[in-house]
């Protein structure tokens, strides 16, 4: 193996599972903020609410990694592009409620002319620096120049793929308040945000932004951007506007949490989960299919998105095997499972919208 595909490979790992050896130069994390204090900082770090092993097989982290490394990886990249709309941002009509999915898991809405991003990641890479975890061909064709002003910032938690200095450094002076877990707006606050626009939650709180209630939930996951893990908390949330109930799930493997966000704040609209990167070296912080499933039936879902696929490479299955998987399964449960492309508009007002199975016939 070359010594550059070993380093990259290394480098995708420590984002998903393993610890990173690649340090964060962009963020030093202040220890002033108050996560100290939260229930769920113990013995000098967040915890999941059950145990949560990072890695399932090998003990080991260098021979999990080795064993990710020498594993078969078919068709885990397309060769073909990745289909994309472009659609205007600039140009919506406000009164139209949409959803927009840019690939992996950043996403934007539009709900009563408010304008809201969820974890945006516009550099073309999710990881440390730009020649690792590239995304793939077709899938950067939007920009942070591209966004309107934002009055909302959702981040679910800090992991590269989730929280990118790029793109966050460019949108600062079009985004108004952001919401996050407690530690992560230190990050913020390294790269020059103002810290009065930024909200840190713990799990199980809830703030109003205007008339809409925003709940941060737990989610079985992991953070960090350096060496150092699990100082800042990983969270999803509930978005309560006066019409919708949105549950955005952030990274998480399967857990007893999602059938407690059902029962206390289901059933939901539209949530948008994760699927994709799963592995079962550490199906405990990402799901496999059959849990999404689960998942849908737990948190009492009417309209399915599932991202953290199709843009960036970070487990060895093949690309398109997330969304072949889910739209079987969901035909099978009679679950609404939404395939936009890169994109393209949802409608959240319509209870029915087609779209294609954009990735068939893709290699
Ligand atoms: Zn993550």
């Amino acid at each position: 193996m070359k010594r550059r595909q070993f380093i990259k490979y290394l480098s995708i790992l420590s984002m998903v599972s393993l610890s990173s050896f690649v340090a964060d130069k962009k963020s030093k994390k202040k220890s002033k903020h108050r996560q100290f204090n939260s229930p769920n900082f113990k013995n000098g770090a967040f915890q999941n609410q059950i145990p949560t092993p990072q890695l399932t097989i090998e003990k080991n982290p260098f021979f999990a990694m080795m064993a990710f490394v020498f594993s078969k990886k078919e068709r885990a990249t397309p060769i073909s592009l990745i289909p994309s709309v472009q659609t205007d941002l600039l140009q919506l009509n406000p009164s139209e409620d949409v959803m927009i999915w840019f690939g992996h898991s950043s996403y934007f809405f539009q709900i009563d002319g408010k304008r809201i991003l969820v974890d945006p990641v516009f550099s073309g890479y999710g990881a440390p620096v730009s020649f690792m975890n590239k995304a793939f061909k077709g899938t950067s064709t939007y920009t942070a120049a591209m966004m309107p002003n934002i009055d909302l910032l959702l981040l679910t938690h800090d992991h590269y793929d989730h929280l990118d200095y790029d793109t966050m450094k460019k949108l600062r002076p079009r985004i108004g308040k952001i919401i996050c877990g407690l530690g992560v707006g230190a990050h913020l606050e390294d790269w020059c945000f103002d810290a009065t626009n930024i909200q840190e939650l713990d799990w199980e709180e809830t703030t109003q932004f205007g008339d809409w209630k925003l709940t941060a939930t737990p989610a079985r996951h992991f953070s960090g951007r350096g060496i150092q893990r699990n100082n800042t908390l990983w969270l999803s949330f509930v978005l309560a506007t006066n019409k919708y109930k949105i549950f955005i799930g952030g990274d998480s493997g399967y857990g007893p949490h999602f059938a407690n966000i059902g029962a206390a704040h289901g059933p939901f609209d539209l949530a948008l989960l994760e699927q994709g990167q799963y592995n079962k070296r550490w199906c405990h912080i990402h799901m496999m299919p059959t849990e999404v499933m689960q998942a849908v039936k737990d948190l009492k879902v009417k309209r399915l998105f599932a991202g953290h696929n199709s843009k960036f490479k970070l487990s060895d299955h093949p690309w398109d095997e997330p969304m072949l998987k889910l739209a079987e399964n969901c035909k099978i449960e009679g679950i609404q499972n939404l395939t936009p492309t890169i994109g393209e508009l949802v409608y959240l007002g319509r209870s029915k919208q087609e779209f294609s199975e954009w990735w068939r016939g893709l290699n």
